[in-house]
């Protein structure tokens, strides 16, 4: 079955996705895909990316599209000790923003130091899910391509069997207990260079453990390419083999 829905979504405006992504491109794309909703969701890593976000709304006021199309934003942890986010009530209430989807973007270390990344990155997750601002966690586990070079911080990191049974089950009671979702990123995890096939598999069944706990999975690529939004079917293809459902994917909605 095809996704209805791709939620993370970004745009030329914040000088992270490339020039394909104008909003009236996106929006056509992703009709010609046949979604029925998106959420553009660019970045908000400090307040003075705040006029930005306002041309991506002023795009979104002259589209008339078929599709439901969400304008929300992505934020990211900026302080390790607490797990606290980029974007605060006021800025909320400013921007607008919904969904507000986010997490930690780096693994905070400078060395392969397994135990204690796994440990903090933990942590971040948790402290995101139960923040009241946030509603999806954004590609848990993800790293940056350089993170992964040799002798760097998570060279190690090649399944995720690495990660204890008991983190994922965590994990997934806090998204229950504070209603939130958690993403399947197609970009950022299963069609990234850092990842290997072994990888994705082990991380498409991290996925599947989480949705059979009752956790609802938001779907999305994460696009910063126009040709990036094309992955949001195969993303479901990957889902469904793993038992995932259409029923099990959040929507804003709810
Ligand atoms: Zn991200
Ligand atoms: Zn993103």
């Amino acid at each position: 079955m095809p996704s209805p829905y791709d939620f993370h979504i970004h745009t030329t405006h914040l000088k992270c996705a490339n020039e394909t992504m104008t909003v009236p491109a996106l929006v056509e794309r992703c009709e010609g895909l046949g979604l029925e909703a998106i959420a553009i969701t660019d970045h908000l890593n400090a307040p003075e990316f705040m006029p930005k976000q306002d041309l991506i709304k002023a795009d979104l006021e002259q589209i008339d599209s078929p599709l439901k199309i969400y304008f929300g934003v992505e934020v990211n942890v900026i302080d390790k000790e607490t797990g606290a986010v980029s974007i605060d009530e006021e800025e909320l209430a400013y921007g607008g923003f919904d969904p507000v989807i986010g997490g930690p973007h780096t693994s905070y270390h400078e060395k392969p130091d397994q135990e204690s990344i796994i440990d903090l990155q933990h942590r971040l997750m948790l402290a995101v899910l139960a923040n009241p601002l946030v509603e999806v966690l954004v590609h848990p586990w993800w790293f940056a391509g350089r993170e992964f070079q040799p002798g760097g911080p998570m060279e190690w990191f090649t399944s995720m069997e690495q990660i204890p049974d008991w983190h994922t089950r965590e994990v997934a009671d806090a998204a229950l207990k504070h209603k939130k979702a958690i993403e399947a990123n197609h970009s950022a995890i299963f069609a990234a260079g850092q990842y290997s096939e072994a990888f994705r598999e082990s991380y498409a069944h991290y996925l599947a453990e989480i949705a059979g706990r009752g956790v609802k999975i938001s779907i999305s690529t994460d696009a910063h390419d126009i040709n990036r939004l094309d992955g949001i079917h195969e993303m479901m293809g990957i889902l469904e083999g793993v038992g995932i459902t259409r029923e099990q994917l959040w929507t804003p909605e709810v």
